[in-house]
């Protein structure tokens, strides 16, 4: 399952030991990358812990670590990305697509899927369709590809509609909100399609912002993890509650779960962390979570 490429970046490193780091879905291979690893002359050990993204990163002392799924994104010379690609194909999703999908069609998924994604074009254009890859993003490894806090590759793009091909709706939903444009979002597990509304976030974010009308102590929340880590974008959220009378404190966390924001007893979050907090999970949360451009 490991390339070469990653075998021979792990030799490069000069460490036998390895920590293997992966999100939750890939946890089931680790006995079988161990294998594989102790073959080649190194010392595995795996991480345990979730893994949420390439901004997720773990360290052991002495040990490289190889992160397995993402693209890479941060430059750090103790880590080795491995991408994980899954091998099922677009062409039912794309097909079932085809009827809400206008003329002229900007395609987008994620890392996962992206070495897939010219099959998706082909059909497109076989259907008449002008389709075309979002471009690159400043966070993104590939043109085709979007990650759930970097849509900044659809700035700028002329469409009518944008195809998303992936499963969950996170970064649909982002999407939509990012470029206030229809979003189309094909699962090529399942074939189901559906129309992602920005509408929707809007009313979302609407009842979270009512939800935070009382508020005046507030927790700035920055995430520990290195790609996500943003204290500067806590200072100056720190810096705009106090100029609106607002007390608050800034706090860094790993986990950020509905418990641990529940002992620290606060009015309301801002997340400085993973927007899918903000985007997706909010509604498990008891306490309003807030965005910082929503401050
Ligand atoms: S911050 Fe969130 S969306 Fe961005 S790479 Fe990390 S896990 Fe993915």
């Amino acid at each position: 399952m490991l390339s070469q490429r990653a075998l021979s970046e792990l030799e490069s490193k000069g460490n036998k030991k390895v920590l293997v780091q992966m999100p939750e879905g890939l946890k089931p291979k680790a006995l079988e990358i161990c294998k594989e690893l102790a073959a080649a002359g190194f010392e595995p050990i795996v991480s345990g812990d979730p893994c949420f993204g390439a901004c997720d990163l773990r360290f052991e002392n002495g040990a490289t670590t190889l992160h397995i799924a993402h693209a890479p994104l941060l430059n750090d010379e103790r880590v080795v990305y491995e991408e994980w690609a899954h091998d099922v194909k677009m062409g039912k999703a794309v097909d079932a697509a085809l009827p809400l999908l206008p003329g002229t069609v900007c395609v987008a998924t994620t890392v996962q899927h992206v070495r897939e994604i010219g099959e998706a074009i082909k059909i497109l254009r076989n259907a008449g369709k002008s389709a075309f890859l979002i471009p690159k993003g400043k966070r993104c490894t590939y043109e085709g590809q979007v990650l759930g806090c970097d849509f900044s590759g659809a700035k700028g793009v002329e469409c009518d509609a944008f195809l998303f091909i992936g499963s969950g709706r996170f970064h649909p939903i982002g999407l939509a909100y990012y470029t206030k444009r229809r979003v189309i979002r094909a699962d090529p597990f399942t074939g189901e399609v559906e129309e992602i509304s920005a509408d929707k976030w809007l009313k979302d974010k609407a009842l979270r912002m009512t939800k935070a009308n009382d508020a005046k102590r507030f927790g700035i929340i920055v995430s520990s993890k290195p790609g996500q880590r943003n204290d500067a974008e806590a200072k100056s959220i720190a810096e705009r509650l106090h100029a609106k009378g607002f007390e608050s404190c800034i706090i860094v966390m790993d986990l950020i779960t509905p418990d641990s924001l529940l002992q620290l007893a606060l009015d309301a979050y801002v997340i400085t962390a993973c927007p899918r907090l903000v985007i997706d999970d909010w509604k498990n949360y008891s306490m309003p979570l807030l965005l910082a451009d929503e401050i």
